[in-house]
């Protein structure tokens, strides 16, 4: 399916044949924990236990597999325990990762405050920045780069391509959280990522109802220790979660066609707002990032965020949108506001990653446009 097929049409039907026994299009959900043997050791599809195995998972991983270009995906209860899974797995004391200065925060807090004690070592900087890549990478060579471009929640802008062939060069592997453009819009494989990190909690799951991570990875033998792993430790996603995941991919292109043409909108009326003191989004000509991202990306997605004159206008706004809903979390359908510096990035305030107080992110939805730019205008004219 995944070679034979464009992006769109694999979203739909990777991983999804019809069941085999009713002619069910839609395979139905396997909720059984034990499968049932014929004789010791004879299983009729390789499952045994749903830790190890399950048909609805299964059926995601080939959908992950197929939309990311890669030859194989593990999916997880979370994007945090996807993550956990994958760098416990490749690395060992000692071993070090060169992190963006720009990521979710629960990324750098994993590494920082679960790994770190473990021996994990930890080094941050721009990777937006080629010269500061260069400079990262003479000094010592990490066992993995890690960036996420766009970033959050100030949407830097990483050549993906570039940095995987200086990643590569100097012996380290290169893993890309893709969360924010989602494989819709950026697929990191086909520039040279040796994994895709996701949280499928957002985009892909799409409807704010189902918490989940993924992993992608463009050679099948770098999966088998995290694969290990996840059998071994078991963050696995449940049945129905996977279920709700692989529902909401089916519609993801058309979704990120709304989100990117409304967060496009978004920005350049922001830009133009007198009340704004500067708009954070890759589809605007003035972000440094533009020209990167309209290379590497088919569209800049929903996520805008934006600077108001100080930290206390930038809460005000953040308290007086009526439409855009004070809340964590992104990607969903719904539009959303965050103020970074005490709700989705509190955990790295007073660290090197720490978000300007008066910076605000926004999730935007797939509403109607005029009825999105009306809430932004009455919220800034508060001010
Ligand atoms: C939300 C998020 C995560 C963490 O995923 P969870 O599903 O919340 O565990 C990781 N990376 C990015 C970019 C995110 O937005």
């Amino acid at each position: 399916m995944s070679t034979e097929h464009r992006f769109d049409t694999n979203a739909v039907h990777a991983g999804q044949e019809p069941d085999e026994t009713t002619g069910a299009v839609i395979p139905p959900v396997h909720f059984s924990t034990t499968y049932a043997q014929d004789g010791i050791g004879g299983l009729r599809a390789g499952y045994e236990y749903a830790r190890a195995g399950n048909p609805t998972r299964t059926a995601l991983e080939t959908q992950l597999a197929a939309i990311e270009g890669g030859a194989r995906a593990l999916s997880f209860a979370s994007g945090l325990a996807a993550e956990d899974a994958l760098l416990r797995a490749l690395l060992r004391p000692g071993d070090e990762v060169l992190m963006g200065n720009d990521v979710y925060g629960g990324t750098y807090r994993l590494l920082a405050r679960v790994l770190g004690p473990w021996g994990v070592q930890l080094r941050v900087t721009d990777l937006s920045d080629p010269a500061a890549v260069d400079a990262a990478l003479a000094e010592r060579t990490p066992k993995i780069v890690w960036v996420e471009t766009p970033s959050n929640p100030l949407l830097r802008v990483t050549d993906i391509r570039s940095l995987a062939d200086k990643a590569h060069a100097a012996g380290a592997l290169v893993v890309v959280d893709n969360t924010f453009a989602s494989p819709a819009l950026q697929r990191p494989i086909a520039l040279g990522a040796d994994v895709v990190v996701h949280s499928t909690t957002k985009y892909l799951g799409g409807h704010s109802d189902v918490v989940g991570g993924a992993l992608v990875f463009a050679d099948a033998a770098l999966a088998e220790q995290p694969q290990f792993l996840q059998f071994a430790a078991g963050a696995v996603s449940g049945p129905l979660d996977a279920w709700l995941t692989t529902r909401g991919i089916k519609t993801l292109a058309v979704r990120m066609e709304r989100h990117s043409s409304n967060g496009q909108a978004v920005a350049e009326f922001l830009e133009g707002h007198d009340r704004v003191a500067r708009v954070y989004y890759p589809g605007l000509p003035s972000h440094p990032g533009h020209e990167i991202a309209a290379s590497q990306m088919a569209g800049f997605g929903g996520i805008v965020s934006l600077a108001l004159a100080d930290a206390a206008a930038a809460r005000r706004f953040a308290e007086s949108t009526r439409l855009f809903m004070l809340a964590e979390s992104l990607g969903g359908v719904e539009s959303l506001v965050n103020y970074p510096d005490e709700m989705t990035h509190a955990s790295v305030r007073g660290t090197e990653l720490a978000v300007p107080a008066e910076v605000v992110r926004l999730s935007v939805g797939i509403e109607h446009i005029e009825d999105l730019l009306a809430d932004l205008e009455q919220a800034l004219k508060g001010l």
